[in-house]
């Protein structure tokens, strides 16, 4: 999965100030970042990609390995080497760890640039000395990081298996059952509403297989197992999906793992591992 690196991830709160030429600088406008884009791949730049001057406004974010990650917070205009590409093309870059950086650096990016303001007061934020945290001069309120817990259910009966197409999302391929975990509920709970509500099935045997985070949308996903418990007749919710079927473990099309929860679960059905 993307955040499966051979380097050491470490988010502890710095407080660095000066950037050193070999440093990552990612720079976002909206659902875009600027890309280092060469004939061998795209890259997300450095610091001595960026013209002198260009990155007086930075805040340090996270390491891998020995590699620092900087979120730069001014405009920058395109040039012939650095390009704004939807963040979705982060899932291609190469080596892996690039593609985890990126996305992990456009979930924090994202956090600051939609928390500027105290929701109590309406004074502008500073930032804490001592953790990754918003403080209102003002109030005193203090904002963290946020993360939307989600499942991801695959919901069986024997060797046969519920896959899904969203109906609005731009991931185009097989999926399974997903959905946000609402205020109160266990993440059991949720396992249940959610396949109740998009496929109008109800489960038992639910059980808890693997996580990951997950930048691009600003989540933290958490993959369940549940056999189904009754009628195995799906009704589709057609706001939220496109297509819903039960496909036997032997017509599943192969997927690839290397990246997301998933793709790895359906992948562990299809090879008869669950
Ligand atoms: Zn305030």
């Amino acid at each position: 999965m993307l955040h499966n690196i051979e380097e050491e991830f470490r988010c502890e709160f710095e407080k660095i100030e000066t950037l050193n030429e070999h440093d990552y600088v990612v720079t976002y406008a909206g659902d875009t970042l600027l890309l280092k884009c060469e004939s061998g791949g795209d890259a997300i730049p450095r610091t001595c990609d960026y013209s002198a001057g260009e990155l007086e406004q930075t805040r340090y974010l996270f390491s891998i390995g020995e590699k620092s990650f900087f979120l730069n917070y001014a405009p920058i205009k395109e040039t012939e080497l650095l390009r704004y590409k939807n963040v979705q093309a982060l899932r291609e870059l190469a080596p892996k760890w690039m593609a985890f950086a990126g996305a992990t650096a456009y979930h924090l990016g994202y956090w600051y640039a939609h928390n500027r303001f105290c929701g109590v007061c309406g004074k502008e934020f500073g930032h804490s000395d001592k953790e990754r945290a918003l403080v209102c001069p003002n109030c005193g309120y203090t904002k963290y990081p946020e993360i939307s817990p989600v499942v991801i259910v695959a919901v069986t009966n024997g060797d046969k298996i519920v896959l899904t197409r969203y109906a609005h999302a731009p991931y185009r391929r097989y999926a399974l059952v997903a959905g946000f975990v609402e205020i109160g509920e266990t993440l059991e709970d949720t396992v249940r509403r959610e396949v109740l509500e998009e496929v109008g099935l109800r489960v038992k045997n639910v059980t808890y297989y693997d996580n990951q985070p997950w930048g691009f949308t600003r989540t933290l996903l958490m993959g369940f197992f549940a056999e189904v418990d009754g009628g195995r007749e799906i009704r589709l919710d057609e706001n939220e999906l496109s297509e819903a079927v039960w496909v036997r473990r032997g017509d599943m099309p192969e997927s690839d793992a290397n990246i997301s929860l998933t793709a790895t679960m359906m992948e562990a059905f299809r090879r008869g591992k669950y």
